[in-house]
């Protein structure tokens, strides 16, 4: 078995989900007492989340390379990051590295081809809604993106880092999220991406109409494919 680097604290709630999935795909595939070999680096998400505000993108890569190095120093064979909107500086960590980085985006794409989707509404933070880094790459599949218009992006957004990173899951902000992918369902989406690692704690497979594409499981998957071989 290969043994993962992972950067998570981003936030250490999805970080924690990693573990259990990972660990849990590993003893669905190997049995017995089997269990992953993995490195987690653990960052501090207040230095991050506000680096991210401030667009402080220089801090962030340094950070983030930093991380995967001390992961490939410490004995890791691939780089995983436990976070959608952190693969905006996954080219310069991977420039850094001389083992894999398992980019989130590449697995997802890889997801809605083998299911025929090639229209896909995304949710996720504001920078991995708004930005190239992600929907380009998913784009680069032949995938088209939707996206929330303006409002709800912002309510997604703030979700985010003010209730599910601190944990929080509120049936009201599920109701929202509900509203938000039905239309974009309705604009013809065939399925939802939840780009970011923590929106799996709120919305789940049949809580909205179209099929739920959990970027946190579909990672996890993809990182014991390389751990497996
Ligand atoms: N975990 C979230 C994501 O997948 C958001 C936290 C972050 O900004 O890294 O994008």
């Amino acid at each position: 078995m290969k043994q993962i680097g992972i950067i998570g604290g981003m936030s250490w709630e999805s970080s924690a989900m990693y573990y259990r999935l990972i660990n849990s795909y590993v003893k669905q595939r190997l049995g017995g007492l089997h269990s992953a070999r993995i490195l987690l680096n653990s960052v501090d998400f207040a230095e991050i989340s506000q680096w991210q505000h401030e667009n402080n993108w220089d801090a962030l890569t340094r950070a983030m390379v930093q991380a995967a190095k001390q992961l490939e120093v410490g004995g890791a064979d691939g780089v995983a990051i436990a976070t959608n909107t952190m693969h905006k500086v996954a080219p310069e960590v991977e420039k850094a590295l001389n083992i894999p980085l398992l980019h989130i985006a590449d697995a997802t794409a890889s997801v809605c081809e083998r299911g025929g989707i090639n229209k896909a509404a995304l949710t996720g933070t504001r920078f991995t809604m708004e930005q190239a880094f992600y929907t380009e790459r998913l784009q680069g599949y032949g995938i088209t993106v939707l996206t929330p218009d303006m409002a709800g992006r912002q309510v997604i957004h703030d979700i985010i880092y003010n209730e599910l990173c601190k944990g929080e899951t509120r049936a009201s902000s599920k109701e929202i999220y509900q509203q938000i992918i039905e239309q974009m369902a309705a604009d013809g989406a065939q399925a939802v991406i939840l780009g970011c690692t923590e929106i799996g704690m709120l919305i789940k497979s049949g809580d909205v109409s179209i099929p739920v594409l959990d970027t946190t499981e579909i990672h996890c998957e993809s990182i014991v494919d390389f751990m497996l071989g």
